[in-house]
């Protein structure tokens, strides 16, 4: 039986080449805008920003992409937010080849709306992209996609300290079971008015150290934004919250013995001297809260440290009182404090407990410039409005 050039290929069941580049960086795509026939009204609106919560209420619209061998990205539209039709053979369905990013929308007190660092989100989606051997999305369409649902869905941004999560991912979209990257993509941008993370100010948790289960290892999908690293961390975090902590935090997959971070949050631990330490990146999620952290511990003439830290340190530190304070870190809770560390061997206490001052006024000077209120002098906000 003959089969053409294109079926053999695709039949494959080795790695296909990894999807071709088909733009550069500086590529975009024109939106064609198809604004929701019924919008939620704004009574409903109302009522549903009054306490969103984290993720559960959705705007009225999505941005979407798509992308094939044959045309490259193509079809950019913002259109009414509806579901997928999923063919049961689509390849994430199976093989997991799935990456995403989260940021968010601020309300500046002059009623504008800014983004923190997109481009950062873009620059790390491309990178998601590649380990997970996806087609490229161009930094300048992730941003336009971004930036149209804001404009679109702008009434949705709540005010306050309230926020309009983002959500862009990419999902192979090829109707196939071989084991190969796939020659389909869709790239889609959804989002979430969200309240204050915290109601009266973060309270510290308390976190699990995870001696059964290791999230990352050198050479793996640690330092990659995607969904299978979360599918993954849930049997962990189950246990924290068996062990009545909030979240859990990893260790090396080799050693057993370095502080990773946390589920989905980086770490950060401040000392005696006025030092900040955070684990080093290979293995973990390059933060872009972690990566500002940085920069503005620097500013501040604080000595920051990307070095190994074991979990016998921590321990030996807190009880010294060498280490004053720890901290989480990421787009969704900006900084919580770790108030209490849990693990088999026995519990302690950081900063007796409590939240301590270095994570709030960190905690105030980014949240300060992601809405407006602060000089922006790294130029890490960009205005939609
Ligand atoms: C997204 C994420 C973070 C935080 O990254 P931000 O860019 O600061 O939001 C940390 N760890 C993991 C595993 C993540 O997925």
């Amino acid at each position: 039986m003959a089969v053409s050039i294109e079926q053999a290929r695709r039949d494959r069941p080795t790695p296909d080449v990894a999807p071709a580049p088909t733009s550069g960086k500086g590529m975009s795509l024109k939106f064609e805008i198809q604004p929701a026939a019924n919008p939620t009204s704004e009574k409903d609106r109302a009522a549903r920003l009054a306490d969103p919560g984290f993720g559960r209420v959705f705007t009225d619209h999505m941005a979407i992409v798509r992308y094939d061998q044959a045309k490259g990205w193509h079809g950019a539209r913002v259109e009414a937010r509806a579901n997928f039709p999923l063919d049961p053979a689509l390849a994430v369905l199976h093989y997991a080849q799935e990456i995403f990013e989260g940021l968010k929308a601020y309300k500046r007190d002059d009623g504008g709306v800014n983004l923190f660092r997109p481009d950062a989100n873009a620059k790390r989606f491309q990178s998601s992209a590649d380990r997970m051997a996806m087609a490229p999305l161009p930094e300048a369409v992730f941003i336009e996609a971004v930036e149209q649902l804001v404009r679109i869905d702008r009434a949705w941004i709540p005010g306050g300290e309230g926020s309009l999560y983002l959500r862009p991912f990419m999902i192979a979209s090829e109707v196939f079971l071989g084991v190969k990257p796939s020659a389909e993509y869709i790239f889609a941008v959804i989002a979430s008015p969200v309240g204050s993370y915290f109601k009266g100010g973060p309270a510290p948790v308390s976190i699990w150290v995870s001696e059964n289960y290791t999230r990352a290892a050198i050479g793996g999908t640690g330092a990659v934004k995607c969904g299978g690293n979360y599918a993954a961390s849930l049997r962990a975090q189950a246990e924290a919250i068996e062990h009545g902590c909030d979240q859990v935090v990893f260790l090396d997959a080799v050693e057993r013995r370095y502080v990773e971070e946390l589920g989905g949050m980086n770490v950060f631990f401040v000392f005696d001297d006025g030092s900040l330490l955070t684990p080093p990146l290979g293995t973990i999620l390059p933060g872009i809260t972690r990566d500002s952290i940085i920069t503005l511990a620097k500013d501040a003439g604080m000595p920051v440290r990307e070095e190994a830290y074991t979990i016998e340190q921590w321990r030996a530190d807190a009880a010294s009182g060498k280490l004053k304070e720890a901290f989480a870190c990421g787009t969704a809770a900006v900084i919580s404090p770790i108030g209490k560390v849990c693990s088999a061997s026995g519990d302690f206490l950081i900063s007796g407990g409590a939240a301590g001052p270095v994570a709030m006024g960190m905690r105030k000077k980014l949240v300060d410039i992601q809405y407006g209120r602060a000089p922006d002098p790294h130029d890490w906000i960009k205005k939609v409005f």
